[in-house]
Formats: structure tokens, sequence, C-alpha cells
């Protein structure tokens, strides 16, 4: 039987926490958004390795400032997913051939989303072959501090931040080659936007810190994701998908039932998704509104059934459960 990518972590790479296993210093292995270190009493280090293949995770030809923010932002999703604070990165990088002209426009890209960030580049490796952007992203936080997947409880509530759905919708135009089509041009700005230009919910984490019970970021699609905390947590998740934020750009183009597919299933979102108890939700909505992070209650945490299998329930506005079967739960690269 054909392994998927989360297969193959499970049964191949996820056994060699040696250290993890016998010393506190390893504070998070395998499975979560970005692995820790304890470096001092009070310091926390997390971080996170992410690869971008052209024609796999970007365009062939796309314009290669933007790859460069996409590749960036994308990466570092995963430190606000954890709640820390960006510090620095390294890049490895394969290229076919050092044009100069790419070179220019790429490290352009990179040093303006590094530095809005605050992100130093430290490091890396620069190869030839199929062009291919990897980076490892550092972020530290006060140690025991880390947003983690494993944390919901049930009656949690299920948060969403942003909208959904808006990155899948520029690459289905892109498949269907309807990305010139005069009257789509406001919605192909917008979502376009999305896909090359997420922004990472690095304020949001950090506020989350000591609210959140649990946190992922949507790489992969809500349905994927919110499944991953599920199983790390041991809990099971029912959102309702009359609740889910979706543009009107992505309403209008799509309608309500492709619109809410793409929000499941889609990906590339770099939203947080996460878990606390009812009695927060006014103490975080409040801080949101504060922040101009708009976040939606999607749905709730359930506890574990006997098979302890997680699951996502998907409840449309008149109580029927969506049979999700037939979706693609989230990208997986196998
Ligand atoms: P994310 O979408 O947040 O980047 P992934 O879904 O890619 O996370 O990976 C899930 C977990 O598996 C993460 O904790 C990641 O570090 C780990 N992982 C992925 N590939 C490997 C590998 N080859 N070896 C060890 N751990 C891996
Ligand atoms: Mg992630």
């Amino acid at each position: 039987m054909a392994l998927s990518e989360f297969d193959i972590i499970r049964r191949y790479f996820s056994d060699m926490d040696f250290a993890a296993t016998e010393s506190a210093t390893v504070t998070i292995g395998v499975g979560d958004d970005a692995a820790g270190i304890r470096l001092a009493d009070n310091i926390e280090l997390v971080f996170s390795i992410d690869t971008q293949i052209e024609g796999v995770h970007f365009p062939i030809n796309a314009e290669p400032s933007l790859v460069a923010q996409r590749a960036f932002r994308c990466a570092i999703s995963d430190l606000a997913a954890m709640g820390a604070e960006p510090l620095c990165f390294t890049l490895a990088l394969s290229l076919p051939e050092a044009k100069t002209s790419w070179l220019e426009a790429f490290s352009t890209g990179l040093r303006s989303a590094a530095s809005e960030y605050r992100c130093s580049l430290v490091g890396g490796d620069t190869t030839r072959g199929p062009l291919t952007i990897t980076l490892q992203v550092h972020g530290v936080l006060p140690v025991g501090s880390a947003l983690r997947r494993s944390g919901a409880k049930p009656n949690d509530l299920v948060f969403v931040s942003g909208w959904l759905g808006n990155s899948a919708a520029y690459v289905a135009l892109m498949k269907e080659k309807r990305l010139d089509e005069k009257p789509l041009a406001h919605a192909v700005e917008l979502f376009s936007q999305d896909y090359f230009l997420p922004q990472p919910q690095l304020a949001l984490g950090r506020m989350l810190r000591n609210l959140a019970n649990s946190a992922i970021d949507i790489s992969d699609g809500l349905l994927a994701d919110l499944g991953h905390l599920c199983t790390a947590s041991s809990v099971n998740a029912e959102i309702r998908l009359d609740k889910l934020p979706l543009s009107p750009e992505l309403r209008q183009i799509f309608g309500e039932s492709e619109a809410r597919k793409l929000a499941l299933t889609g990906g590339d979102d770099y939203q947080l998704c996460f878990t606390a108890p009812e009695n927060r939700w006014r103490k975080i909505i409040n801080a949101c509104d504060e922040m101009e992070c708009p976040v939606t209650i999607i749905g709730r945490i359930l506890p574990p059934t006997a098979d302890h299998v997680a699951s996502v329930t998907c409840y449309d506005e008149n109580g029927k459960v969506m049979d999700t079967r037939s979706l693609t739960a989230g990208y997986s690269h196998f």
C-alpha cells in the first residue's frame, strides 16, 4: 500500500528523539509545528524547517521576489503557531543556474520579508539543482509557554483567524487558466496577495500563549490541520460549515458549496487554528479586536471516542453532517 507523507514520518522518523527522552533540554520533538530546546532557565528556542520546490509549492516561472516572500512567510508561520518571536533563519538554495536578474529579485524579496519580521539570515547552503528553497527558522519564547498541537481539551471552542480558502482559490483559477479573466481582476488580485504574501499570525500567536490550550497553522487545509491537532490532543472536533470565514470574493466566484470545500481542503492559508476554554472567549475576542486581527469561532472540541481515531465532523446550517470522505483531506506529497 502507498505510504502518505504522514505515514512516512510516523513509521520511519518519529522514533529518534533520543535526547528528548533522556534530558529535559529538548522540550518539543517530532509532531508539532516546530521543535523546541530549553536554552536557559527562562528561554526556549523553537525551530522549524520548510522546503518549497518550483512546480510543486509555487508556479514555474513565478516572480522571484514573490517566491522569496512566500517561502519566508510560510516558514515563519510555524513560529507563529508556537507563539514564538522570530530570531534568525538559514537558507538552503538549490538553483538550476546562476542568473543575476533572478537572484537580484529573489534576494530583494527575501530582504524585504526578513526585515519586516526583524529576522536575520545567518547562514545556509547554495547548490546547483532543481529550484528548491529551504528555510530553517528560529524563534524564542519564555520556557514552557509554547503553544502546542497537543493541548486541546473537550469543550474547548475552535477558532480560526482571517479568511480561509483565498490561496486555494488562486491555485484553482491558475489551474483553470482563468487568472486573466477581466471580470475576475479584483478577486484575482486579492487571492494572489493571500497566496504569495500570506500574513504569518505572529502577534496573534504571542497573544495566545497564555490563553489558548492548543494551536496549529493551516498549511494543508483546515480539515487536515484541525485533524492533526485533534490527533495530537487525542480528541475529536465538530465544526459548523456556515461559520467558516469565507471572503465575499470567494463566495461570489465559486459559490457557497465550492467555497466551503476550498476552505476545508485547499490549504496555503497560513492562518492559525486554535482552541481555548469557553470562559476565555471574551478575553480572546477583545484582544483580537484590539489587534485588529479577525478571528471566528467555528466549532468545539469533543472527547475522544472508544476507537481513539481523531475525527473532525462538519455540520451545515441545517445540522446535516457533510460527507468529507470524498474530499481530498489536505495536501500530501505521496
Ligand atoms: P508543518 O506543516 O507544520 O510544517 P508537517 O505536517 O510538515 O508540519 O510535519 C509534521 C511533523 O512531522 C512536524 O513536527 C515535522 O517536524 C515532522 N517531520 C516532517 N518530516 C520529517 C522528517 N523527515 N523527519 C523528522 N520529522 C519530520
Ligand atoms: Mg505548521
